[in-house]
């Protein structure tokens, strides 16, 4: 599943072939995505630049004058810029064409999302709800610490509550949870200040770093066989179960916490109240 790094090399992936260019045709081959794709798109879209790719969580957002194409890549979505007449292939759901190029939706779950909105974008009702951006200033230590105070709920649950903080999902968790050396199972309200501070410049260099390994699969968004955005990087504990710590050697244990797998190691991360 694309997580925030990904989506976020995606949209530095694309960003150089679509904007600017103007939308000359839409094809939708699958209307039936997570909700249907709107009946009018081509109506809104033909004839348009696209000013500006943006990124909210993990929705893209292709800013037109007249409103926004989201689109979320759900379970397995992914996106490819393709020469216009590239013949499609199963699961091959929407063309949007610049001319000689086009860019094209491929999601063989049909997880995925696009959808037209002719307002501001971030009052969307997928949208307007979200927390702060894990990248951006407003995800802060006194943020943090604030939004868990009186918080009996396991920190790691937390992390991945979209309305604290957007687009932390198990794997960057984990891995962040791991780099400020915190138990996911610690309740949230217990954790000190200066572990808040510690936990948020940890989700900030784990996502910073994915994103800067994902740089790497930039090219491959123009091969029809390219997987852009999915990279292997280096997990300290997620998906480690039994391999020893990279730290201390201890074995790497695996805990059930809220329906999701959590990673941790027993010695590097003891369960405390400070
Ligand atoms: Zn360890």
């Amino acid at each position: 599943m694309p997580e925030l790094p990904e989506v976020e090399t995606i949209r530095r992936g694309i960003t150089p072939h679509i904007q600017g260019k103007i939308i000359r045709e839409v094809i939708v081959r699958q209307p039936r995505l997570r909700w249907p794709v709107p009946a009018d798109l081509a109506e809104q879209l033909c004839g348009h630049p696209v000013e500006q790719i943006d990124r909210r969580s993990k929705y893209l957002l292709l800013r037109l004058s007249g409103g926004t194409l989201i689109m979320h890549l759900g379970m397995s979505g992914s996106l490819h810029i393709l020469p216009a007449d590239t013949p499609p292939k199963r699961h091959d759901h929407l063309d949007l064409r610049f001319g000689t190029h086009c860019l094209r939706l491929h999601d063989p779950r049909r997880f995925g999302a696009v959808l037209w909105h002719d307002a501001t974008a971030e009052e969307h009702p997928l949208l307007a709800k979200l927390g702060p951006e894990p990248l951006q200033q407003a995800f802060n230590a006194d943020y943090l610490y604030e939004a868990t105070r009186e918080r009996s709920v396991a920190v790691k649950n937390l992390l991945m509550n979209s309305r604290i903080v957007v687009g932390v999902g198990n794997i960057y968790a984990s891995e962040s949870l791991f780099c400020a050396r915190i138990h996911p199972a610690q309740p949230a309200g217990k954790i000190s200040k200066r572990r808040c501070s510690r936990l948020v410049d940890c989700v900030k260099q784990v996502l910073e770093q994915a994103i800067a390994q994902g740089g790497t699969s930039l090219r491959d968004f123009t091969r029809e066989d390219g997987r852009p955005g999915y990279f292997a990087q280096q997990l300290q504990v997620y998906g480690r179960t039994d391999a020893a710590c990279r730290c201390c050697a201890t074995p790497i244990r695996r805990i059930q916490l809220g329906q999701r797998s959590s990673y941790l190691c027993p010695h590097c991360q003891p369960l405390s109240t400070a």
